[in-house]
Order: structure tokens, then sequence, then C-alpha cells
């Protein structure tokens, strides 16, 4: 499948510095910065800096690097912010399925509150 990537979203726009953040940490190939709705008292997005839609789009297509400077930067964050201790969790949502609003990957990690079950039961 060929992912098409658009450079307009906004996270695009964060990256080229067109639009503010609040970074918890930049590395050469990832950007942490805060959810700007956040929806626990730690929200936290991680982004990789190439041109990825989803996580699917990066495992098949990053470099080596770029995999794993994105899986480290995830790790020194929830290092950082210490989540370990009461738990935490990782959200990726990727196409219409799992309503990806910005078409750049990014993971949620999501800390700080009791988190409910992963998804409602149906
Ligand atoms: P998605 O639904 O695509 O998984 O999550 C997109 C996330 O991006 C949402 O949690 C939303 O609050 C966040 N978001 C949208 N626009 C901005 C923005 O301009 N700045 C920041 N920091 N977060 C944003």
């Amino acid at each position: 499948m060929a992912y098409a990537y658009d450079d307009q979203n906004i996270f695009a726009k964060i990256l080229r510095g067109e639009i503010p953040n609040k970074t918890v940490l930049e590395t050469e190939h990832s950007l942490a910065f805060l959810d700007i709705y956040p929806q626990a008292p730690i929200h936290i997005l991680v982004i990789p800096k190439g041109a990825y839609v989803c996580f699917d789009h990066f495992a098949q297509e990053a470099s080596d690097a770029e995999i794993i400077d994105y899986t480290r930067a995830v790790g020194e964050v929830c290092k950082m912010q210490g989540v370990e201790e009461g738990g935490w969790r990782l959200i990726a949502n990727a196409g219409e399925a799992a309503i990806q609003d910005v078409p750049h990957l990014h993971v949620h990690i999501l800390a700080g509150r009791p988190l409910g079950p992963m998804l409602p039961k149906v």
C-alpha cells in the first residue's frame, strides 16, 4: 500500500516551527510535546520527524535509525515522567476506524489517573 502524506497537517507545521508546541524531548529523529487538549494529567505526543502517516507506514518504511530513535524517545519520556509508578497507556490511532485526527504518526503517552478499560465494551 502507498501511503499519501499530507505535509499541511498540524504536526508537520509543528516540525517546521510554523506553530508553537510545548516540547518535552527532542532527539535526532523524534519530537515529544504536550497534547493541546490533555485527557490525563500526563498526556504527551511523540512523533517521528520523518513524513510517516501512521505506525504501520513507519514500521514498514522508516530506517532502523529512525525506529530505534523513536522507540528510545518513548522510553525516555516515560522515564522522565515516572509513569511506571502508577501505570500508563500508549495509544497509536491509525486511519478511519480509529478516528486518527492528525495524519502524521503520533503515539499518545497517557498517565496520572485511572485510565479505564482499553475500549468500551460493545
Ligand atoms: P489522534 O486523534 O489523531 O490520535 O490525536 C490527535 C491529538 O493531537 C489529539 O489528542 C489532539 O488534542 C492533539 N492536537 C491537535 N492539534 C494539536 C496542536 O496544534 N498542538 C498539540 N500540541 N496537540 C494537538
